[in-house]
């Protein structure tokens, strides 16, 4: 905080556990609300003085380039520090650490290109008319455990970017890639006070950020319960709020696929993280005509996944990130036997080391089954079938989220309806879970509200001011 590493006031720490084993591998700060009052000055009086909004635009970007640099240099164990923590193969988390530069330095050109317009109000002649954007001031930025690099960059690169101070509380369960990242700042130049990172319960630290009445802004991710309570917290000093929450995202199989070649994208679709993706396409409608053949070969790929802890090089799927987590993605599986969806393949913890599930396949499922409403987020697939196109929209579109969907097709028809009926804010055509810095991302209902990624989070970030200039 303020450019130091300091320990919270309480001298309490977090345990941080890797759930590949369930042993403790590092210590946190627990920061509480005066840590939390603390970290707000120092980015107020930041962003008061202007020593990063007051830089010249170019500057702003050459500070995010030096940085994404930096994690370029320190990639290998930056990846690590994700395995470690969220338990994902290093596989996966080089691709993270990847992603987060590629986004980084995306943003890092936004700097010199958000402007405002000049308008044509009333008579040219009476009235020079023109906007500003302006940065929105002190952004509390919070952040789930499914991606830890990546959501961090996610959530402090657009607001840097455009001038903002941001405070950012990574998950309690994942922090050290976010800490490693706050050691780069001031090396890429960013002045003290300007990026500060702060470690500690949600119910804790995060509680007392988003009720704070010195910042402007609160961009959540994480789910849909905890941001109910966020937007209450927000109510202090009305400020703004955007929010990327959990899905439930439906994908259609038509028949006219080949199912050899589509199967293990759909499987991967859920399976990807252990499940523990935001848009994850859980819910999948299968055509009646192909269902037999779909559930042989995604049980098939789902058994073939190798589990295992992600340090090791051929381990396809790690633990889940928690114990908490495990229990909950169990209680789901008991769940759905019991409401009478068929178990296709997995449907048990794998060993009693670790936080590890069986990747799971459930057939038969109905949406009045809560396996086929809720979101899981773990490696379980809930299979239906439908008949009419008509009738897929229908039960596509009868859910509380709206995060994305996923549609299998070769009938170009087909796919183009649904990317206008389906109400959610991606919708992936024979590909799924595709990402580009440039693309917005982000939810319909209860999925959220805002866009990260793209011109649209620079809007979510920046101020519009309207100045009139009288020329009589
Ligand atoms: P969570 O809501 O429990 O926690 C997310 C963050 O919020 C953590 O940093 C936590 O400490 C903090 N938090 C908890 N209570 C808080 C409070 N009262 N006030 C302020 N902060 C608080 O979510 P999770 O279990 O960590 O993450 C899983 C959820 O995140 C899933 O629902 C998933 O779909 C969602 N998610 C969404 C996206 C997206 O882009 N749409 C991406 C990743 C994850």
């Amino acid at each position: 905080m303020d450019g130091e590493e300091r320990a919270a006031d309480s001298g309490e720490t977090i345990d941080v556990i890797n759930p590949a084993d369930g042993q403790v591998i590092s210590r946190i700060a627990r920061a509480k609300a005066s840590d939390i009052n603390r970290a707000v000055e120092s980015s107020t009086t930041a962003f008061d003085d202007a020593r990063w909004r007051g830089l010249a635009p170019s500057e702003r970007t050459k500070c995010l380039l030096i940085l994404a640099d930096l994690l370029e240099e320190s990639a290998e164990d930056l990846a690590i520090l994700d395995c470690l923590d969220n338990g994902m193969p290093l596989r996966q988390s080089r691709g993270e650490v990847q992603s987060s530069i590629a986004h980084l330095r995306y943003f890092a050109g936004w700097a010199t290109k958000i402007y405002g317009e000049t308008i044509p109000a009333r008579q040219d002649s009476k009235y020079f008319v023109y906007t500003r954007r302006e940065p929105i001031g002190v952004v509390g930025a919070i952040t789930a455990w499914n991606f830890p690099l990546d959501n961090a960059v996610w959530k402090i690169a657009a607001p840097l970017v455009c001038g903002n101070s941001v405070i950012l509380k990574p998950a309690e369960e994942t922090p050290l890639s976010a800490l490693y990242l706050a050691s780069l700042v001031q090396k890429a130049g960013l002045p003290p006070g300007v990026l500060n990172v702060i470690t500690g319960y949600g119910e804790e630290a995060g509680a007392a950020l988003c009720a704070h009445d010195k910042v402007d802004k609160v961009a959540f991710t994480g789910s849909t319960e905890t941001a109910r309570r966020i937007v209450e917290a927000s109510t202090g000093n009305l400020k703004r709020v955007t929010l990327e929450l959990g899905g439930k995202s439906p994908v259609l199989v038509m028949p006219d696929v080949d199912l050899e070649k589509v199967v293990p994208m759909v499987v991967q679709g859920v399976m990807h993280n252990a499940g523990q993706v935001c848009s994850a396409g859980s819910r999948v409608y299968v055509h009646k005509s192909i269902q037999k053949d779909f559930l042989e070969l995604a049980s098939n790929c789902a058994t073939n996944i190798k589990q295992g802890p992600g340090l090791y090089p051929d381990t396809d799927m790690g633990p889940l990130v928690s114990f908490a987590q495990l229990d909950r993605v169990l209680g789901y599986i008991e769940l759905g036997k019991k409401e009478g969806a068929s178990l296709v393949t997995g449907g048990k913890r794998s060993g009693d080391v670790g936080y590890f599930v069986d990747p799971t396949v459930f057939a038969n499922v109905t949406e009045s089954m809560r396996i086929g409403r809720e979101e899981i987020f773990g490696p379980v697939m809930s299979v239906f079938d439908f008949s009419t196109l008509d009738e897929f929209i229908t039960r596509a579109n009868f859910s509380s989220y709206g995060l994305a969907a996923g549609v299998w097709t070769h009938d170009i028809k087909v796919a183009h309806r649904l990317a206008a009926e389906l109400r959610v804010g991606t919708v992936w055509i024979n590909c799924y879970n595709e990402f580009d810095p440039a693309v917005p991302f982000g939810g319909y209902r209860q999925s959220g509200h805002g866009r990260e990624l793209g011109i649209q989070a620079i809007d979510t970030y920046t101020n519009v001011k309207s100045v009139w200039v009288n020329l009589q």
